[in-house]
């Protein structure tokens, strides 16, 4: 069944106001005409200060990112709403927000919302979350292009794509097999090259790659999965929704540390699509 997720009220680090999240979807046929792809800007990646589970690979900063001036305007009057509303201030978060055209990831018949700061539904009863939510996920985050990173619950691939901005190192997995079959397609016609798509069940993660500098879950389970926590670096991050699957979750920052311990900061009340199993 669908639903749509509202959540509510401020979370930290400055971050006011109210937010609405939801899950994914089919993304057949969006209007890609007019697309214009042009080489990256690497201009603010930020440098790789710390040791990261990709281990000895250089430096890479090099990685094509898709690009588009299509529906420009709309995406920085969003990222702005971001800005202004939430107060969300990452440089890097609202300029990747910037640069991802949300409406490639959306179906034609909600073309018209694709810049509005709102989740909408994609298909199979899932929704592509709120842009607020994807950004306030991603900073937490803290990416660098060294990092490994583990999306569970790939949907339109929208959050993964924004993920693609940090780190060439993004693998995601999405359960709904249409659905993992549309976000690699998009994938692979806008050039996100190098993201590694699966299908399957996201609670186990993927052992075959980890250790992960970070996790992002994007559907809600009842507890954090133990094979999540176990695949996460030391020094590692994991923001994940766990609570009620059919109610409220608590958005909740997990971290790993140099002991092995875990420590998790609950963020904010949200609403996610439940994580399901196979
Ligand atoms: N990140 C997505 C939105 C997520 S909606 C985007 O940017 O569009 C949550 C998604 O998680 C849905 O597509 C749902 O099918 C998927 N999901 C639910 N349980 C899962 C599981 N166990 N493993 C992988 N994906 C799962």
């Amino acid at each position: 069944m669908s639903r749509l997720s509202g959540n509510r009220r401020s979370g930290s680090r400055g971050v006011r106001a109210m937010a609405f999240v939801f899950a994914t979807a089919l993304l057949a046929g969006c209007d890609r005409t007019g697309t214009e792809m042009v080489p990256p800007d690497n201009s603010d990646s930020p440098p790789a200060a710390r040791p990261s589970a990709t281990g000895t690979e250089p430096n890479d900063t090099s990685w094509f990112r898709p690009r588009s001036d299509e529906r420009a305007r709309e995406r920085a009057a969003m990222v702005d709403q971001i800005q202004q509303v939430y107060g969300l201030e990452s440089p890097t978060v609202l300029k990747a927000m910037r640069n991802v055209p949300r409406h490639w990831f959306i179906l034609p018949s909600n073309q018209s919302r694709a810049y509005q700061d709102q989740p909408l539904l994609i298909g199979y009863g899932q929704t592509i979350s709120q842009p607020f939510i994807v950004a306030y996920m991603t900073d937490v985050l803290k990416l660098e292009p060294d990092d490994k990173v583990l999306e569970i619950g790939t949907g339109s691939g929208y959050q993964a794509a924004v993920l693609y901005e940090f780190t060439p190192h993004v693998y995601t997995i999405e359960i709904v097999e249409p659905l993992a079959r549309r976000a690699k397609q998009i994938f692979h016609q806008y050039g996100y090259n190098r993201i590694d798509a699966r299908t399957g069940d996201g609670y186990k993660g993927l052992p075959d790659i980890a250790p992960f500098d970070a996790i992002i879950v994007t559907c809600a389970p009842d507890h954090i999965p133990r094979p999540l926590l176990d695949q996460l670096v030391v020094g590692g991050r994991m923001i994940i929704p766990v609570g009620d699957q059919w109610g409220l979750q608590e958005l909740i920052l997990v971290s790993k540390q140099a002991d092995g311990s875990i420590t998790r900061e609950s963020k904010m009340p949200v609403r996610f699509v439940p994580l399901t199993r196979e």
